[in-house]
Formats: C-alpha cells, structure tokens, sequence
C-alpha cells in the first residue's frame, strides 16, 4: 500500500495543485502516493448545505461545524483507519524536517483545511486532530497549508525523488542551512565560481561546503545550533 493523502476541504477543486507538478506530480502517476480531495459541504445536512455557525460568545467570522465536520472525518477515516488526523492550524505545532520524515514513511495522512475563524474545538479533542502548523502567520484557509506540508512529505517518499544522496545534505537534514550553490557559466556578470569547487580536490571542497554551512547558519539561524 503506498502513501495515501485525504484533504477534507470546501475548496477540493485547489488539489492536487503544485502536488500535481513535476516530481510529485510523476511519483503520484508512478504509484508511490495517491491524493484524495473530499468537499466537506457533501456532508451538510441542511437545504442550505451550511458548513459554518456563528461563534459562541460573539465575536466576528464564522467556526465550522463540529457535527458535520466529524461525519466527514468519519466517512474519510473510520476509528481503524491508521493515518494520523492533521487539522492544519496556526496554533499547532510548527511543521519540520523531522516531522515530515517521520510521516513520510507512515501510512499517509488525513488533512483538515480550516476556514473562516477556524473549527470548533470539540471536534478536534474528540477525534484527537493533531494541529501543525506551517509558520507563524494566518492565511485564509488551511489548502495551502496542506499543500506545503504534504510538498514536504511527499518528496520524502522513498522512489518519489530520484537521486536520494541529493538529500541528506539539504537544509535542515543536518540541523544546518546548505551551502550555496554555483553552476556554469565560469564568470557571471564578473563573478567567478569560488575556486575550490573547480579544484576537483573532493576533501577541499567537502570541507568548504561544511565550513560555508556552519557559517550560514551561524548568521540566519543560530537557534538551529543550539
Ligand atoms: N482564527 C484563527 C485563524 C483562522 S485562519 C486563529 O487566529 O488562530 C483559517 C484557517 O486557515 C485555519 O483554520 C487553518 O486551517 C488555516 N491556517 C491559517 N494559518 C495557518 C498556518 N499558519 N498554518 C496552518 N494552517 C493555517
């Protein structure tokens, strides 16, 4: 069984999106992961077909509805179903390599996309959603959020990215920054290829791209380091 990805959304038309691209898009066609995108309002009961109610208390927008929103968890992923359940949330867990990792060799995901103020708290205790985040910012809705996290997942998939070793030196795979890149011409607009990486001395330049990193993060991100 290969990596399965189910998106309870209002927008399923958005997916697959950038998930649809280039290497993803072929490891989707390869069978190494497939998508599946349920609109939630399928699940409204209402002539209406209303997803959303009025915040208890007051205040302004609108909160989904914990009723229809656990019908359609519970139509996506009955209580057997072994993926974790993601509701997509600026006040979740921020996402990171690790997490991406660990969900990449796991059996897929179930992805909530909040809208408009967000979801009633019960249905997230009550079917025990799991909030990540992706950065400390609010967007409008959760698709986005759910594109970037499964972009990250998904390219983690063991065969979706050809060359593997291209990985392990990436940023945030050593609790590091990469170090920066040079590809042909020789000279750009006056500047040259630093020199060590033309040497064709693979200790020199293994060392250079250690040190360039180090020195990388050090500058933009030192909490890495700690
Ligand atoms: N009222 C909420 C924000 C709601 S934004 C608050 O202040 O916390 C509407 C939806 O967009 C959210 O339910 C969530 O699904 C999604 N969203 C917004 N920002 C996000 C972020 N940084 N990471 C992940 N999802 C986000």
């Amino acid at each position: 069984m290969s990596f399965s990805a189910h998106i309870i959304t209002l927008f399923p038309e958005l997916f697959p999106g950038t998930l649809g691209a280039s290497v993803l898009g072929r490891g989707m066609a390869d069978g190494h992961w497939q998508l599946n995108a349920t609109n939630l309002r399928d699940f409204a009961t209402d002539r209406h077909r209303t997803v959303d109610d009025t915040p208890s208390g007051g205040g302004a927008g609108m909160v989904l509805k914990p009723d229809i929103l656990a019908t359609a968890i519970d139509a996506v992923a009955p209580a057997s179903d072994p993926r974790p359940r993601i509701l997509m949330s600026p006040r979740g867990k921020p996402l990171t390599q690790q997490r991406a990792h660990e969900l990449a060799v796991g059996p897929g995901v179930v992805i909530v996309c909040g809208r408009f103020e967000g979801v009633d708290q019960r249905v997230i205790d009550a079917r025990q959603l799991e909030e990540i985040s992706i950065g400390d910012y609010v967007l409008a809705g959760g698709e986005v959020a759910a594109m970037v996290l499964l972009e990250a997942v998904v390219r983690l998939i063991p065969g979706v990215l050809g060359a593997l070793d291209s990985r392990d030196e990436e940023s945030f795979e050593n609790g590091m920054l990469e170090y920066p890149h040079y590809t042909r011409p020789q000279v750009f607009e006056d500047r040259e290829i630093p020199a060590v990486l033309t040497s064709g001395d693979h200790k020199k330049i293994a060392r250079w791209r250690a040190e360039q990193s180090l020195e990388l993060t050090k500058a933009r991100r030192p909490d890495l380091l700690k």
